[in-house]
């Protein structure tokens, strides 16, 4: 029990712990990245929920990272009331949460690296002419040495080869990245800093080692490898779980208006969002703090089924 309150009552002793255990090598560091486009859902919660969970259960770190990165797709507010859903629900995390908005000159500063070593190139396509491409870029303005800035997007040019993964839960995956993908999005026509080199510069900087999360990344995963490779960082190893699917097979999410989770009523709302990690905590545990320290003790990742979504029968 003191373990889930005790980042909350002492920060600073969690702080101190929290480098020390970054300092290790060995000590599973895991985290939940939530983008703040409003209140967390049934799909998000499961996603806070398992990451937490295998962290916990591995006596590892938990960190929280708001993804506010596209501030036109975050309502004002969301990201404290995400910290508030979060702490009601016991789901309590270590040191201080990492906000990506405070990090664009780190993120700058990457892509500066990228472009100087010639892994990058400016792309003035349009949106229309980019989808008339499918979902491979057709590598356009690979040799057309556009100056960057202006109205141009950066894209990170791809060589052939394959990247994989044998993830914990969906087993061996691999993308030939070049056919697959193509030249990516790095920073936006916007000016934005695209989520594929955001998440790898944070985990990164954060000495994150574990990565659990839902199976609709998957994809990105390469383009990730492909980052961690060039930059010279270490690669996580990776969990993703089937994400939960409205009726009409939808990944639940705020764009196609899954409703708020009532963190109010915590122990309801755990008993639900466990059910869709494979766990049922005995009926006659009493409260929600019983219910996720049972859920710590008796979380068996194996468990999860090796699918990319499965639906969420009663909520949508
Ligand atoms: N911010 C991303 C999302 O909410 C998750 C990023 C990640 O876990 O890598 O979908
Ligand atoms: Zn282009």
């Amino acid at each position: 029990m003191h373990r889930l309150q005790d980042s909350r009552r002492n920060p600073g002793k969690a702080i101190r712990r929290l480098n020390a255990q970054s300092r290790s090598p060995g000590r599973y560091i895991g985290r939940f990245a939530p983008s703040p486009t409003g209140p967390l859902h049934l799909g998000s919660l499961v996603a806070a929920l398992a990451s937490y969970l295998d962290a916990r259960a591995a006596g590892g770190c938990w960190l929280l990272r708001m993804e506010d990165l596209d501030p036109p797709r975050e309502p004002a507010g969301a990201a404290d009331t995400i910290l508030g859903q979060l702490d009601e629900l016991g789901l309590h995390w270590d040191g201080p949460v990492l906000y990506q908005s405070t990090r664009l000159e780190a993120y700058a500063a990457i892509l500066e690296q990228l472009w100087h070593a010639g892994f990058c190139f400016a792309c003035d396509c349009s949106r229309t002419h980019v989808r008339t491409m499918g979902s491979v870029y057709d590598g356009h303005c690979r040799e057309r040495k556009l100056p960057a800035g202006g109205d141009s997007a950066i894209r990170l040019r791809t060589r052939p080869g394959v990247f994989g993964i044998d993830d914990r839960i969906q087993g061996r995956f691999e993308q030939e990245l070049e056919s697959a993908v193509g030249d990516f999005v790095v920073r936006r026509r916007d000016g934005l800093f695209a989520y594929q080199l955001a998440v790898v510069a944070d985990d990164a900087m954060q000495h994150v080692n574990q990565v659990v999360r839902g199976a609709d990344l998957l994809d990105s995963t390469p383009r990730q490898l492909y980052l961690q490779a060039l930059l010279g960082y270490p690669e996580p190893r990776y969990a993703h779980f089937p994400v939960l699917l409205n009726a009409r097979d939808q990944k639940l999410s705020k764009q196609h208006f899954a409703a708020p989770v009532d963190s109010s009523a915590p122990e309801p709302l755990l008993r639900l969002a466990l059910e869709y990690l494979q766990l049922s905590p005995p009926a006659e545990l009493a409260g929600p703090w019983e219910v996720l320290d049972w859920a710590v003790n008796n979380w068996d990742i194996l468990r999860i089924p090796a699918r990319h979504g499965i639906s969420a029968r009663r909520h949508s």
